[in-house]
């Protein structure tokens, strides 16, 4: 016999005997009375049990169930069947939420979730970073709050906004964030933030390089480029004295370009990653081989004075120094009048050693210290040009002492002269010299 056809049988059988008892006793009020009797007896456990499985639903989902026999122990079966279907199914729902928070922390992109009104409703830590925002004060606020930017509010409007924002940042001056939102369930949209000011600075830079190139190659090109149209035209026509003088200025713009694409090389392979050639570099005879360069470069115009009491070996690459000090060398030849002084020293200092050229040229004024290692910044440009200056000789100084440990230093004044010192690190020096 099934549990329900045993409590209905139970029901009936105790509704009968007690109908049939009270219409023994008092007729059909004796009866009346007998069922209502029985009713409210058959009831009261149903009530009982009714309340408990009431107090039983209120308690948190998993708690034990009230004991039960019959009918009630199936029912609880089921509704504990069902009350663990839902726990389980939020446990997972937590466990999803919590994959996807944990993927959003460790995106390398800003991500933040908008509700329907627009305001921040959840946001990861790179988000707070770019966005300089602080999540347990800024949630639930308007995004719009905090980037107020009219180009911001355009692209929001938008109803279906493709592609990406850039904008100028009025919260961090000089960063530059790029920002895409994507629209999903229940009005709420996702709004991911990159701060790409690292890359727009590159791309600026990488710009003004090729405007730079260009710009230096063009005078140079334009000259050549009109003696060969003159000659072109009939040059035996000329006199002898134009046509060398043609010849010179042609030939001196070729080499300015030539020195130019050297430089460049230079600069290109120096640039790459990787590290320096490490040899023991005879720092006499590179020494030797900058004087004489710095020498032949004055012929004669200046008094050149030449201390070499520094390490005779140091670890490094031999053409890479040979470049940037031969570079501090032919500045100070370049940039001294007539009749200057310049000395040049090499010798052991506090950190470990210094290569020094110091002049009494024309000197730089203080503002454009700080400047004077950035490719083709010049104090004058003309003067630059003219003693045969490409603007790039300290980009490669510096980099070369980067790539060595070492550093520049500048001083200088104007009218009076500056001084250039290479310093290197004690653990260049090679032991015994
Ligand atoms: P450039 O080829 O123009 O000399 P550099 O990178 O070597 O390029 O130097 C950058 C600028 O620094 C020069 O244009 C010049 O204005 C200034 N400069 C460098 N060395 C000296 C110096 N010894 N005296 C005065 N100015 C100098």
């Amino acid at each position: 016999m099934t549990p329900v056809l045993a409590e209905l049988l139970n029901a009936a059988w105790w509704l009968a005997g007690g109908t049939a008892l009270g219409w023994l006793l008092d007729g059909a009020s004796g009866a009346l009375i007998a069922v209502l009797i029985a009713a409210a007896y058959l009831a009261s456990p149903t009530v009982t049990r009714l309340v408990k499985l009431i107090r039983w639903a209120r308690q948190p989902v998993g708690s034990e169930t009230p004991s039960a026999a019959g009918l009630w122990a199936d029912a609880y079966d089921a509704l504990r069947y069902r009350a663990r279907i839902v726990a389980e199914q939020r446990d997972e729902l937590g466990k999803l939420l919590d994959r996807f928070r944990q993927a959003a922390e460790v995106m390398p992109d800003g991500v933040v979730i908008l509700d329907g009104h627009r305001a921040i409703e959840w946001m990861n830590a790179r988000a707070e970073l770019s966005l300089n925002l602080n999540s347990s004060r800024d949630i639930g606020s308007p995004i719009t709050y905090f980037l107020r930017e009219p180009e911001f509010l355009a692209y929001l409007e938008q109803s279906n906004p493709s592609g990406s924002l850039l904008l100028r940042s009025a919260r961090n001056p000089g960063q530059t964030l790029q920002l895409q939102t994507a629209p999903f369930a229940a009005g709420r949209s996702l709004l991911l933030v990159r701060d790409v000011t690292q890359i727009q600075r590159l791309e600026t830079m990488r710009r003004d390089f090729v405007a730079n190139v260009s710009h230096e190659l063009r005078t140079p090109l334009t000259v050549v480029a009109g003696f060969l149209e003159t000659a072109a035209d009939g040059i035996a026509d000329l006199p002898p004295d134009e046509i060398h003088h043609f010849l010179e200025m042609a030939g001196d713009q070729a080499r300015r370009m030539q020195r130019l694409i050297e430089d460049l090389l230079t600069l290109a392979t120096l640039e790459t990653d990787a590290p320096p050639i490490e040899e023991d570099v005879d720092m006499r005879r590179l020494l030797e081989e900058v004087r004489a360069e710095g020498v032949a470069l004055s012929a004669g115009r200046h008094t050149l004075t030449f201390d070499n009491s520094g390490p005779a070996t140091l670890l490094g690459s031999y053409k890479e120094l040979r470049s940037a000090l031969g570079n501090l060398v032919s500045n100070a030849v370049r940039y001294t009048p007539g009749k200057g002084h310049i000395d040049i020293s090499w010798r052991c200092n506090a950190v470990g050693a210094a290569f020094s050229v110091k002049d009494d040229g024309i000197g730089i004024e203080a503002q454009h210290l700080p400047r004077l290692t950035e490719r083709f910044y010049r104090v004058d440009r003309g003067r630059s040009r003219d003693t045969g200056g490409t603007g790039l000789g300290l980009a490669i100084v510096k980099h070369v002492l980067e790539r060595h440990q070492g550093r520049l230093e500048i001083s200088s004044e104007p009218g009076r002269g500056s001084t250039f010192t290479a310093i290197f690190p004690g653990r260049r020096i090679q032991a015994g010299s």
